[in-house]
């Protein structure tokens, strides 16, 4: 085996019990968009599921479509979809029971021409831009969109099952724009709530706002990498602290042991060269299997009871570790990251190292790496 990806589902499902006791009488969304953040779609969608989320949200249509193909039902799991394009899959879509987020009335016009395609009403939600500057409809449109949708629910076209919106800084606890957000989303409520509208769901929060704002809970909270173990808010508070344990550990097998003399150069560039004589152990994944780049001279792992850092630079396929002259063998193991509680890195240890997120370390992870599912079955209670 070269290296794989262990996906621990008992522990995705415990995070989804400690984020249904934060959301109080809200319902949980498991949001799986980009493979689950790279853990694998329908196996984490079922393990949400078991433990009592009700929702899935993504962002593509397609991954919406491939869930209902792995056979979860309308009676298992609303879907909500949110980001579309003019020539999206919308008759499937509609076929499907997906929930479908409008954001401006050229997308409600697609969504009603399926539905005079298909025969069916459609689902949707309505997305106000309440100052995150992406998708949403902004102040101005959302009168105009918020009566064009009840006119199309009206005739029995559509039926208007939420409205939301989507937080900027929820991770920067105190940033003003959090409660300008919450203020202007409760606008927006109001204009649809006077315009006949009556949603079944109102939500805003992600994994941070579901941690840390009560008061932007509403009906619905949205965490995405909350589940999967991580902290949105490392600065706040650490996985175990807010209940939550890491469900991802990615791990190699050397592939290479040798020995060199000082002065040996290391990997493209030879931006690493040996202080000493050595051994040099080969890894055997590289940024086509996700690890970043800007990993090298800097990425943590941990081999033979050691934390190490990788030396020199992170090729395609493989990267050096160089071990000090300790013993190793070809095919000893190697922890890039994992929950951390056997001293090995973290994927914020990534993070911190690469400069970047925990979301943007577990994400990458790619195809060519193997998913190997542990925790299976409701054992510890599922949760329902
Ligand atoms: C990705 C996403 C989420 C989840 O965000 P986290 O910060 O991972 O919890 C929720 N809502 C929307 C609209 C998203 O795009």
């Amino acid at each position: 085996m070269r290296a794989e990806a262990v996906v621990d589902l008992a522990a995705l499902r415990g995070n989804i019990r400690a984020l249904r006791d934060r959301a109080g009488s809200a319902s949980v969304m498991s949001v799986v968009k980009a493979d689950a953040y790279g853990h694998g779609m329908v196996p984490c969608a079922r393990a949400a599921l078991e433990a009592g989320a009700t929702w899935l949200g993504t962002a593509t249509p397609d991954e919406a479509l491939a869930l209902r193909a792995a056979g979860i039902t309308p009676d298992q799991a609303r879907v909500l979809c949110w980001l579309w394009t003019p020539d999206a899959p919308w008759e499937q879509v509609v076929a499907a029971d997906i929930d479908i987020t409008v954001s401006g009335e050229w997308a409600l016009a697609r969504v009603v021409a399926a539905v005079r395609a298909t025969g069916r009403p459609a689902r949707v939600q309505l997305k106000a831009d309440t100052g995150l500057g992406r998708n949403g409809a902004q102040p101005h449109d959302w009168p105009g969109l918020v009566r064009a949708a009840r006119a199309a629910e009206a005739e029995g076209l559509v039926s208007v099952t939420g409205l939301w919106s989507h937080f900027a800084c929820a991770d920067e606890p105190g940033h003003p724009s959090i409660q300008a957000q919450l203020t202007g989303f409760g606008e927006a409520l109001a204009v649809a709530e006077a315009a006949g509208l009556r949603p079944e769901v109102r939500h805003m929060a992600n994994s941070p706002a579901t941690l840390l704002l009560p008061e932007a809970h509403f009906d619905l909270v949205r965490p995405g990498l909350a589940q999967y173990g991580l902290s949105p808010v490392p600065e706040v508070g650490s996985p175990a602290d807010f209940g939550l344990r890491p469900v991802m550990t990615l791990q190699a097998w050397l592939a290479g042991v040798k020995s060199v003399p000082a002065g040996h150069g290391v990997s493209y560039g030879h931006s690493y060269v040996t202080p000493t004589a050595t051994t040099l152990g080969l890894v055997p994944v590289g940024y086509a299997d996700g690890v970043p780049r800007h990993a090298s001279g800097t990425g943590p792992l941990w081999l033979g009871g050691k934390w190490r850092t990788i030396a020199g630079r992170v090729a395609m396929d493989q990267f050096v570790v160089d071990l000090g002259g300790d013993p190793a063998e070809v095919g000893d193991r190697v922890v890039l990251f994992g929950p951390g509680d056997h001293g090995e890195p973290t994927a914020e240890d990534w993070a911190r190292a690469c400069g970047t997120i925990s979301y943007e370390i577990v994400t990458r992870i790619g195809p060519r790496v193997p998913r190997r599912y542990v925790g299976l079955g409701g054992a510890d209670g599922g949760g329902g």
